[in-house]
């Protein structure tokens, strides 16, 4: 079993949801009392956030550089960076060190395509709807037609992350309103959802929506157990 390397803490709140899955899916896989190998560096997720707010992407680059090199040297044999937004910087962390890093959009793509769905919505922070960085990965490498939300619900869904979802606040409102905005989207001719921010998944899943969605935190952190136990790996 390879060792896990997860940039965490952006926020903990989904951090502890890929923890729980890579163990949980580790001891389905082997049983017994396995579990996972794993090395999480978890980041000051506010100062994180004050960079992406003022842009300063080159700094909030170095920092999962950083991340990324210390799991390495620590053991780490693959990477997972634990959130989407912060997928902006993907190339810069894979270039940065000499094993792998897994892409959260890949991981998700591949689900996707595995069952034929071809036209996605994308929720996630107002970085990972509105940027090239991830719905345009999704276009041009592996084929979907991608829309959005409109320039009001994608504010409600960005606040929503911030305001709330990363402090643990689950707000039946909020609820209300991320499922309107799903609705809409379907009746735009989205097939499925991509839960593309890893805390949506605490407010929002399938017993309650009649769209299919794909939960970003735990396809990544599956994909990352999969290829610590089989070498796989979706490039
Ligand atoms: N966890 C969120 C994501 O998947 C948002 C937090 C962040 O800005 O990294 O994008």
């Amino acid at each position: 079993m390879k060792t896990i390397g997860l940039i965490g803490g952006m926020s903990w709140e989904s951090s502890v949801l890929y923890y729980q899955t890579i163990n949980q899916k580790v001891k389905e896989k082997l049983r017994k009392l396995h579990s996972a190998k794993s090395i999480m560096y978890s980041v000051d997720f506010e100062e994180i956030k004050t960079l992406q707010e003022q842009g300063k992407w080159d700094e909030a680059t170095e920092i999962m550089i950083d991340c990324a090199q210390k799991l390495e040297l620590a053991g780490a044999e693959l990477i997972i960076i634990c959130t989407n937004t912060m997928h902006k910087m993907a190339k810069e962390v894979e270039d940065a060190v000499s094993i792998p890093l897994l892409h959260i959009a890949d991981a998700t793509a591949n689900e996707i395509i595995k069952d034929g769905i071809k036209k996605v919505a994308l929720l996630g922070t107002a970085f990972t709807m509105e940027q090239q960085f991830y719905k345009g990965r999704l276009s041009e490498k592996f084929g979907l037609d991608v829309i959005i939300p409109n320039e009001s619900e994608r504010k409600i869904i960005h606040d929503i992350v911030y305001d709330e979802l990363c402090l643990g606040i689950i707000n039946e409102q909020s609820r209300e309103s991320y499922l309107k905005i799903i609705n809409r989207l379907s009746e735009q001719g989205a097939e499925a959802i991509i839960l593309g921010c890893t805390e949506i998944t605490l407010l929002i899943s399938q017993d309650i929506c009649s769209v299919p969605l794909y939960d970003t935190a735990r396809i990544h952190a599956e994909c990352a157990v999969d290829f610590a136990l089989s070498e796989e790996i979706f490039r």
